[in-house]
């Protein structure tokens, strides 16, 4: 049975849960404390990008079963189900910043007029959902807390809430069970997984998930300064690793370290959780270490073919932590873009969608609408994101326009022996 759902906090994990959800056949109002991302969203504009979202946001508004609004009290008042997605970003000791959610749930508490089911999208630590619905208990009101943790990967969004792997479910009551089931049924219909388990155990389900991940990455990113080292090709590597079906090919591929929302501040909310509780997490602290690390190798391998850094100018091709999404939270180009300017480089830089996110970081490096512009008598190249367009740069033009013969490809998207037959010194990433 269709479900009058409202979504608190409308970023990227709300939005793409709200027009998914209005898809489904519920009516769903996001509600969101910014009112240009809610105009925005009302006039059927995205405010962030990911693949196909416009279509789904139009046909959506257009059916009349998905509104945006700011009045956070009507709209919770109104709805049988409500979502939290809002923030969860780090504190400075690395433990989650919960204080978007709690004032979420105090909103919630404060207009309950019935019974409700409170289903938090949010990564949370162990123990906040229950801390959620002992708070939205107190008074007595019956509620439901559900933990529903999202698992949406950014580029791939719109795909990932249709066909998700799975569902995670946290729900210790049959009454919120029967509204989850109604709420999926699509989902259930194409036979989503779906795992059914206790609050604690979906809250750690999704840390542990990403933690695993992340630990993947740099695993093979230091396999690749192995190769580097020792003369290996990283990509017949992780080729043979991938066909052992205990590995699987997935996430074998070597980078500038991972970034976004999500991975580097779970894992450092994961050591917290762990440490706080006297568990050592000394894999997920070495990766967080072996990660930053891995962000800032390109400079030293750039200030090691240069001699210096200082006043050389430096074409930087994509600036997204990865390619089809246009957020830039904890990418590596950050951290690249930070130790380039220290060590006194000039920055040109391009993006195929994120420049707008990255010119709040870095409103004073030159951004090009092309990426040959960026190229134009810069001393060296780094790549950072694998956007497609990179894949085939016509290496004579790039050569034409740069002053310097240096290409740091750190996603290893160019034909390196073409690159070096055209009079580039080319460095990969373990080839
Ligand atoms: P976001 O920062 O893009 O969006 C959060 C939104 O919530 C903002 O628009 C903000 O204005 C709004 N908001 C904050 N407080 C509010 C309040 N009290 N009332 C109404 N609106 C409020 O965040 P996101 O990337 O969508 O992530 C949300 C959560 O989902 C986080 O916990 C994140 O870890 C998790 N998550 C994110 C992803 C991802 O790929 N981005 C994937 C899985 C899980």
């Amino acid at each position: 049975m269709a479900k009058k759902i409202t979504i608190i906090g409308t970023g990227y994990v709300g939005l793409i849960s709200a027009v998914g959800l209005a898809d489904f056949g519920h009516n769903v109002t996001g509600v969101d404390i910014n009112k240009i991302v809610v105009d925005t969203l009302n006039r059927g504009e995205p405010h962030i990008y990911e693949t196909g979202l416009r279509d789904y946001l139009h046909k959506n508004l257009d059916s009349g079963r998905l509104t945006f609004s700011t009045d956070v009290a009507a709209s919770i008042r109104d709805a049988e189900v409500i979502f939290i997605s809002v923030g969860t970003p780090s504190n400075g000791d690395g433990s989650a910043d919960l204080s978007q959610l709690f004032q979420a749930a105090d909103d919630i508490k404060n207009n309950l007029n019935g019974y409700k089911v409170v289903v938090i999208k949010s990564t949370v630590p162990v123990g906040t959902n229950r801390k959620v619905a002992d708070r939205l208990a107190a008074d007595g009101t019956a509620v439901d807390v559900v933990s529903n943790p999202e698992f949406l990967r950014e580029g791939k969004a719109i795909q990932d809430f249709f066909h998700p792997d799975r569902i995670i479910i946290g729900v210790e009551s049959e009454r919120a069970k029967s509204v989850m089931q109604d709420i999926y049924r699509s989902l259930y219909l194409i036979q989503t997984p779906v795992v059914w388990c206790n609050l604690e155990t979906a809250e750690l389900i999704k840390y542990a998930s990403n933690a695993f991940l992340a630990s993947k990455i740099t695993f093979i990113n230091q396999m690749a300064n192995l190769c580097d080292a020792v003369g290996a090709d990283i990509h017949a590597i992780a080729k043979a690793m991938g066909m052992d079906g205990r590995i699987s090919p997935k996430f074998l591929h070597p980078g500038p370290g991972f970034g976004g929302s999500c991975f580097p501040k779970d894992l450092r909310a994961l050591a917290a959780m762990g440490e706080e509780r006297g568990v050592r997490m000394s894999l997920v602290r070495e990766v967080i270490q072996a990660n930053n690390a891995q962000k800032l190798l390109v400079i030293e391998k750039l200030k090691d073919l240069l001699n210096t850094l200082n006043r050389k100018t430096v074409a930087v091709l994509g600036l997204a932590f990865k390619a089809e999404t246009d957020d830039v939270r904890e990418s590596p180009a950050v951290s690249i873009v930070d130790g380039l300017l220290r060590a006194g480089c000039r920055i040109n830089a391009h993006d195929p969608i994120a420049m707008d996110n990255f010119k709040k970081k870095f409103p004073d490096i030159t951004y090009c609408d092309h990426e040959y512009m960026a190229l134009q008598e810069a001393d060296a190249l780094i790549i950072c994101t694998e956007w497609n367009e990179y894949r085939n740069l016509d290496l004579n033009r790039v050569k034409q326009c740069m002053k310097g013969n240096l290409i740091l490809d750190m996603r290893n998207l160019l034909n390196r022996e073409q690159a070096k037959q055209t009079g580039f010194i080319y460095r990969g990433m373990g080839r």
